[in-house]
């Protein structure tokens, strides 16, 4: 991704109107045409002058603080974000080995999406709500404000729900939990599966 030691805005796996209603076409060109690019711009701007300039995104996250971290980690958490969604499925629950550890761990997906959702509708303020497998294979449900990851907790990120107003203001206005229980219908779990390593 690194072109110059520069970063590009990723493009987007799937149409602009693919993932509506659930996520409308006027969504998704604010969401990744204007936010995630201002970003960018400012990931790029910010690492120009820096020893970082060269590193992988992860590890700019990793090393980053201040402006540069607040920058590359929306980046990071944005890449994570749009390229874990799909075009909505009347019938989406976990397939493969996210559902097996997700029934074991949180003894099935109907109470995992209650605590996850509980967790993102409870996030105050801007931030993500996460999934994410530790060393030894244990799931974990993190609320992180701003533009922080669980990768900087030592976990593996494997799903996530972007709460900032931006990511749900023009289809839902202030109901953050309608916007959650769409989220459900859009979620490509094989790209969750292969998170899985
Ligand atoms: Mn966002």
């Amino acid at each position: 991704m690194p072109l110059g030691g520069r970063f590009a805005l990723a493009e987007l796996p799937y149409a602009i109107d693919a993932l509506a209603p659930a996520m409308s076409a006027e969504t998704l060109t604010f969401h990744h045409g204007k936010h995630l690019k201002t970003y960018v711009d400012n990931l790029n701007a910010a690492i120009a002058s820096t020893p970082m300039k060269g590193l992988a995104l992860e590890d700019v996250v990793m090393q980053a603080s201040g402006a540069l971290l607040n920058n590359a980690g929306q980046v990071f958490n944005h890449n994570l974000f749009f390229a874990q969604l799909r075009s909505p499925q009347d019938s989406n629950a976990p397939t493969g080995r996210i559902a097996r550890l997700i029934d074991e761990q949180f003894g099935g997906f109907d109470n995992f999406r209650a605590l996850f959702e509980k967790a993102a509708t409870t996030l105050f303020g801007s931030g993500w709500a996460w999934l994410s497998i530790s060393d030894s294979d244990i799931l974990t449900i993190t609320q992180e404000p701003n533009a922080s990851n669980p990768i900087l907790r030592g976990l593996r990120p494997l799903l996530t729900a972007d709460v900032w107003e931006h990511a749900y203001y023009v289809d839902y206005r202030n109901a953050r939990a309608d916007y959650l229980r769409a989220f459900w219908t859009i979620i490509d779990w094989d790209v969750v599966n292969e998170r899985l390593g």
